[in-house]
């Protein structure tokens, strides 16, 4: 299967693109830059709405003006969602109309998908991490492995005890690292606990010298937030060896 996706083919990249299934919606779709399904499909309704009404003939012409139809009412909710007026079809032409429901679906949605990042407790990092909803150069990286790891680090659905700790219903302070004591989450992970010094110390000898980074933009950058360059090999390297750390401390335990 190959996938084309803004004139690219991501096929083999996209495969591999997997996350657990408790993994939120808002951060699959959002790495991927995508729109939920029933989204386009309503807008594929409703450029075939503006294709319609170029026709005059007689099935058609009923579908449009039977206001009860089944059809037509799904197609003014979702128009009543835009905020568009049915009537304005007619008077753009294909491409005109085209746009306006681009911008407005976008803007719904990035409103729609912002307020479910909100209210979600297990996309605190996410939320830091992520502003706009684009495709993710991480998700091109090489390392299979690191793109799964990094999927899972910023979606909050992972190994990590904060996570694991909502399962057993412990309080958030109680959901700490083995090792220090502290509450463990994806930041500290890769910022602060000290069982990953020389990981990353290691990992900081291979960013550029140039760029110097508050904590902020090293930890968006750690998570795939850059775009793709020579940076890759160390986020690769902290990402695969933290947590390869972090399982053979957990088994002599
Ligand atoms: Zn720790």
């Amino acid at each position: 299967m190959r996938v084309r996706f803004r004139g690219k083919v991501f096929g083999k990249k996209l495969i591999n693109f997997s996350a657990p299934t408790r993994t939120a919606n808002e951060a699959v779709l959002g790495d991927l830059g995508w729109w939920e399904l029933k989204v386009r499909q309503d807008k594929a309704r409703l450029k075939l709405l503006r294709r319609l009404m170029d026709y005059e003939g007689g099935y058609i012409r009923n579908l449009l003006s039977d206001d009860d139809g089944d059809w037509l009412r799904y197609t003014d909710k979702v128009l009543n969602c835009l905020d568009i007026n049915r009537e304005v079809a007619r008077y753009l032409d294909e491409k005109q109309w085209r746009g306006l429901l681009t911008n407005r679906t976008q803007a719904a949605e990035e409103k729609r998908w912002r307020d479910a990042m909100g209210r979600k407790s297990k996309l605190r990092t996410y939320r830091t991490v992520k502003d706009k909803r684009v495709f993710e150069p991480y998700l091109n990286f090489d390392s299979r492995r690191t793109r799964t790891l990094l999927t899972r680090l910023r979606s909050g659905t992972n190994f990590l005890r904060i996570e694991k700790g909502r399962y057993e219903n412990e309080a958030v302070e109680d959901r700490v690292c083995y090792w220090c004591d502290k509450v463990e989450d994806e930041r500290h992970l890769l910022m602060e606990c000290d069982l990953y010094n020389d990981v990353r110390d290691h990992v900081q000898e291979m960013w550029d010298k140039e760029t110097p980074q508050d904590k902020n933009t090293a930890f968006r950058n750690l998570l795939g937030g850059m775009k793709v360059g020579k940076e890759e090999r160390g986020i690769t390297h902290q990402i695969i060896n933290s947590t390869k750390m972090r399982e053979a401390f957990l088994k002599r335990l």
